[in-house]
Formats: structure tokens, C-alpha cells, sequence
């Protein structure tokens, strides 16, 4: 039998596996918790300046590729682990399962191999220091090529995964492909093996350990005494995270979601704030229009102009097949009469500008186009938003105004949770700030 009745899966980021100090904390929470399945990330930053392992470990495998040494950085991963076995007295285990990375990389096992060794010392650390069991990612987690869950994870972690009085310790971050091969999420990506375990067990609860209390209105490093946020829901919190707050990852919220399993966003290190419950449906706060702002930089816009654009049927339609067609997401479309903005994250373009914009203009022959760089979003999420739209952008605008900021797109959904705003780069910043005083401080 299980010790509580309860069933709780944990999630300990990097900053709660970074020293021994954090480590003891976090092995303090699994006992107080009573937690069936704990899952954790490679020890992230001790401080500013540091480097996270993983970071380490992705460098030495470009290292690798490139036929050049990767020891001086394997080195900085070799001195966490050595100073985090030592202090939790387990330095011969920590230097075999060290050596086997290294033999690792040497024998040319690939890129998302490497960077899964973060988790999987640190888990075999964690699991032999709490007294746990041991479980591995890989056995647990299938994914598709597209790095998605396969839903037969659920059936295998359900049935591996039996009640049993000592908390299972699994690594996050990656799974395996059909073909035995190890796949990583993206970065960040230890959030989601946490919610898939939470669903495969059918928790009652996903607890997502952090650095700070609970995911904040703004983010706390553009905004520091950013309002905790008590409650919230999924589409609230993916609509955040999308569009930056990278607290919790957006797509660890799907597999809870569909399962009603509350997520709770606490902090390691102040364990008795209550934090952020994510839920389904709000109990609280029902009255809020807003419940916060994210932001992101490094978008660009392709404007498209053609006279009598707006009465050529299926236009809009062909300009963004261009983007399809290159595989490139569009985060939104403002369009006017004779002009359509396509918006775009960098990363996303990725030198293909040239190939989407010479494919607009063999679809539908525009008279202009042009590439507006520096671009960043700003996005307000929260409830009903487009029923209180005229609200919002007068008390926005007034704010944006007195500081001197141009405001160069507004889009929202007629029936949706999110208005986007996008600025100039450089304003992006002082923008989150105004739209904060203006419809979240008091
Ligand atoms: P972990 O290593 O525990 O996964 P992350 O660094 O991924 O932690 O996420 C926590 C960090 O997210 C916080 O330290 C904070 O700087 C940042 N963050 C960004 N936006 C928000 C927000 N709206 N609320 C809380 N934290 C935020
Ligand atoms: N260690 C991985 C990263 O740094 C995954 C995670 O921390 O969730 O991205
Ligand atoms: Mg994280």
C-alpha cells in the first residue's frame, strides 16, 4: 500500500536539483507530500553566472559532431555531479554513471542521448538519496518521430508503475522512439514527463516545484512584485506559457488537462506559500478580467499590399499556404483593406524569408511586400477579454501613451481569453510594465 491515500506526482526543475542543499530540500517535500511518482530535471543555475548541465551537455555533443574535444566542457558537468555526490555521500556511484556518459559520448551516441544524461544522473542521485526507486524514462515514455507522446505511454506507465510504499524517481525530459532510440522534448521539457506521469498514474494531483511562488501576473524578472496568481485554468496557462511565461511548459498542460488533474505550481524553497492551483475551471476570482501578461520578443512581420485585396476572394488563404508550405508557424494576421501583416516568430523563418515571400509572390502577385523586423508581442490573458475590449484598450492605450509607446497591431479572438499587442523590440519591456499598472496593479 501507498502512504497516503492520495495519489501526488512531483516535478523538481533545475534550480531544486542544483546544489545538495536544494536536493536535501526537495527530498524533505517528496516525504512531507507523500508523492507516488517524483520526476526530475539535470541540476539547472546555482546562481546567475552558472551553466546549466544541460547546457553543457548539448555543447559537448556540437563539439563532438565537429570532431573537436569536448572534455574542458564535460568537465563542468563531471564537477556539479562530483560536488553534489560527495556532499550526498554516493561519489563512487556519481563517478560511474559519470564514466558511462563520457564512454557515451565518445561512442558517438547522438545529440538527445547526451542531453538526456543530465536527468538520468541526476534521477539515479535523487532516487538513491530519498530512498526511491528508480525508474527509467525510457521504459516509461514512447514517443512519435514528432517527439509527441504516444498514448501507449499511458498504458505502460499505469501498468509499470504499481502502488508501492517507496516514491518511484523517474528522469524528465525524454522518452524513446518505436525504434529504441532516446528523444528529448524541447528545452524546458522535464514540465511534460511529469504531467505524462501524472496522467499515466491518474494523480489527483501534478505538483510542479520551482524557484518561485507560483506563476506571477508578469513575469517576476520584468515585473518583481508581480501579483502570485492564487488560480487559473489550462487554456489560461497555455495561453501564458505560449506566449512566454516559461514557468510551466505549455504542452505539460494537455495530458493533465484532458484528466482534470489539478496542477499546483509551488516553490522548493518557500514550500508554504500555496502557490498556483491550474484547474479546469475557476472556483475563485470569477470577477477578473485579467489574470496576466506575457511577452516575447524576436518576431517579425511580412506585409503583403495589393490593391483590392479585400474583395479577392481566398487571398488570405494562399499567403499562408506560403508559410505551411515552409513549415512555419504564424502566431497572427492583422489584415486591413489593401494589406495583410503575417507575423512569425525568428526562429520559426529561420533563413526561409526569402523562399516564403518569392512563393507570395508567384500565388498572388502583390504590388509590395516588406520585412518589418524587431518585433515583440505582448499578450493579456485572461476571461471574456473580448467583451470587455473597450475597457481594456482605453486603459491600455492612456498608460502606453504617457510613456510615448506606438502601439503597431492589436488582435483578438471575437469569443476568446488573450488580446496580443505587439510593440517595437525595444519598448517591449517598458510596455509590459504599463499594461501591468494599468489593468492589474491596484
Ligand atoms: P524550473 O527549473 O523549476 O523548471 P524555470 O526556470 O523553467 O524553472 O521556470 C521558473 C522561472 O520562470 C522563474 O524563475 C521566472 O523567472 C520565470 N517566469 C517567467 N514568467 C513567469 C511568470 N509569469 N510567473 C512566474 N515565473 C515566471
Ligand atoms: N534540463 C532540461 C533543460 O534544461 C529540461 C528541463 O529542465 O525541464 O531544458
Ligand atoms: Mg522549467
Amino acid at each position: 500500500m501507498i502512504k497516503s491515500e492520495r495519489s501526488i506526482v512531483g516535478k523538481f526543475g533545475g534550480t531544486s536539483m542544483a546544489t545538495s542543499d536544494s536536493i536535501i530540500q526537495s527530498g524533505k517535500i517528496v516525504n512531507s507530500e507523500k508523492m507516488r511518482a517524483v520526476v526530475v530535471s539535470a541540476p539547472g543555475k546555482k546562481n546567475l553566472d552558472d551553466i546549466k548541465v544541460t547546457d553543457s551537455l548539448l555543447r559537448c555533443s556540437q563539439l563532438v559532431n565537429k570532431g573537436e574535444p569536448f572534455e574542458d566542457v564535460f568537465s563542468m558537468v563531471i564537477e556539479k555531479f562530483e560536488d553534489i555526490g560527495r556532499d550526498l555521500e554516493m561519489h563512487n556511484d556519481t563517478i560511474r554513471w559519470l564514466e558511462l556518459t563520457h564512454k557515451g559520448i565518445e561512442s558517438g551516441f547522438g545529440r538527445d542521448w547526451i542531453a538526456s544524461r543530465g536527468e538520468n544522473i541526476m534521477a539515479r542521485i535523487f532516487s538513491k538519496y530519498i530512498d526511491g526507486f528508480f525508474y527509467d524514462a525510457e521504459d516509461l515514455i514512447i514517443l512519435n518521430e514528432n517527439r509527441q507522446v504516444n498514448n501507449i505511454s499511458y498504458e505502460i506507465i499505469k501498468n509499470k508503475l504499481e502502488k508501492q510504499n517507496i516514491p518511484y524517481v523517474i528522469p524528465g525530459f525524454y522518452g524513446k522512439k518505436f525504434d529504441g532510440s532516446i528523444l528529448t522534448f524541447e528545452r524546458g521539457g522535464s514540465d511534460i514527463t511529469g504531467a505524462i506521469i501524472a496522467r499515466g498514474l491518474e494523480a489527483d494531483e501534478y505538483q510542479n516545484w520551482t524557484d518561485v511562488d507560483g506563476v506571477r501576473a508578469a513575469d517576476p524578472r520584468l515585473i518583481h512584485d508581480a501579483k502570485s496568481i492564487h488560480e487559473m485554468t489550462f487554456r489560461e496557462m497555455r495561453e501564458m506559457s505560449y506566449r512566454g511565461a516559461g514557468v510551466l511548459m505549455m504542452d505539460a498542460i494537455i495530458p493533465v488537462a484532458e484528466f482534470e488533474i489539478p496542477v499546483i505550481v509551488k516553490n522548493t524553497f518557500n514550500p508554504s506559500n500555496d502557490g498556483t492551483r491550474i484547474v479546469a475551471k475557476r472556483e475563485s476570482n470569477t470577477e477578473e478580467i485579467i489574470i496576466g501578461i506575457a511577452s516575447r520578443d524576436g518576431f517579425v512581420s511580412i506585409q503583403i499590399g495589393k490593391n483590392g485585396m479585400n474583395s479577392e476572394k481566398g487571398i488570405a488563404g494562399k499567403i499562408l499556404e506560403c508559410f505551411e508550405e515552409n513549415d512555419v508557424s504564424v502566431e497572427h494576421d492583422p489584415t486591413g483593406i489593401d494589406m495583410m501583416s503575417v507575423i512569425s516568430h525568428k526562429d520559426q523563418l529561420n533563413g526561409k524569408t526569402d523562399k516564403i515571400i518569392n512563393r507570395i509572390k508567384e500565388m498572388v502577385c502583390p504590388d509590395e511586400i516588406n520585412v518589418i523586423n524587431n518585433i515583440g508581442l505582448v499578450c493579456i490573458v485572461g476571461q471574456n477579454i473580448s467583451k470587455k475590449s473597450s475597457f481594456i484598450l482605453s486603459k491600455m492605450s492612456s498608460h502606453l501613451l504617457k510613456k510615448g509607446i506606438e502601439i503597431s497591431s492589436i488582435t483578438y479572438p471575437t469569443e476568446g481569453n488573450s488580446m496580443i499587442i505587439g510593440f517595437n523590440n525595444n519598448n517591449i519591456k517598458e510596455a509590459v510594465i504599463a499594461i501591468y499598472d494599468a489593468l492589474i496593479r491596484n
